[in-house]
């Protein structure tokens, strides 16, 4: 029979089956919220710890494929907006496959695991970094100069080839990564997918030319010109002030 609802509420609470959601937060390990259960501000707890989860990979705790891609559309349209440097990095374990086949999958678990670690420690608070597949990472970097970029890929890659990965008692493993970097273009707006393409076009180098190696797209500074950007201004800044007389 269909239920009618109070008309002065859009939702009964108590007519909400939430033990599937609530049973998936504890299984997480997520903090159930200390408000009133289905209180308003509870309901609103849950909502957000189940988003937290679902944006979530649940082997490194890092942001995955569907959270990173919501992120670069949002980046591809403040490059255009603000004309900042942005850098998006694709990152591949290489000869991942042989671990898995020498040391069992528990091992590339752990070696998955201890990368994304190290590459979360390398880079700067303000920069995502995701799991985009198997062994795959992607990392957003915002304003990021055209300059920094290859030292910034540098600075992965060498980091995660220093870790010693303990997958067994005593065994200690070391990998390699290869990554390809492409900068969005500035004052323009292209698409996420196209900037991926762009970047992982470079993994496929870095990978092609040997791998444990960083390759980024030559950068063409600016696709506009000191002297457009100055024009553009000018104009923006004549509309302003017309809209203020
Ligand atoms: P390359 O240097 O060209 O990248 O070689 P590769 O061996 O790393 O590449 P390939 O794509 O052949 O192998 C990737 C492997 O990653 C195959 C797949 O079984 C493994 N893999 C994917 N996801 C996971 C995971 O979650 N855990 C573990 N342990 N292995 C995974
Ligand atoms: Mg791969
Ligand atoms: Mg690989």
């Amino acid at each position: 029979m269909e239920q009618r609802l109070p008309a002065n509420h859009l939702i009964d609470a108590e007519v909400l089956v939430l033990d599937q959601a609530l049973q998936l937060l504890q299984q997480a390990g997520a903090l159930l919220p200390d408000e009133a259960p289905m209180s308003a501000a509870w309901l609103q707890a849950v909502l957000d710890a189940l988003c937290d989860l679902s944006s979530r990979d649940a082997l490194t705790g890092l942001v995955n494929r569907r959270s990173f891609e919501m992120a670069l559309a949002r980046e591809v349209d403040r490059v255009a907006r603000s004309g900042e440097g942005a850098l998006l990095l694709m990152l591949d374990i290489d000869h991942f496959k042989a671990v898995n086949d020498t040391h069992g999958h528990g091992a590339g678990d752990q070696v998955i695991r201890a990368v994304a670690r190290a590459v979360e420690q390398t880079v700067r608070p303000m920069d995502l970094v995701a799991r985009v597949g198997g062994e795959e990472f992607a990392i957003i970097l915002p304003n990021c100069a055209s300059h920094v970029g290859l030292a910034v890929a540098e600075r992965v890659r060498e980091r995660v080839s220093e870790l010693a990965i303990e997958v067994g008692p005593g065994q200690m493993l070391s990998v390699t990564v290869s990554l390809g970097g492409a900068f969005a273009p500035q004052w323009v707006r292209s698409s996420p997918l196209l900037w991926t393409e762009r970047a992982d076009r470079q993994l496929y180098r870095a990978k092609a030319e040997g791998r444990n190696r960083a390759c980024l797209e030559p950068q063409i500074d600016s696709l506009v010109s000191a002297e457009e950007k100055g024009m553009l201004f000018a104009s923006l800044n004549l509309e302003t002030q017309q809209d203020t007389i």
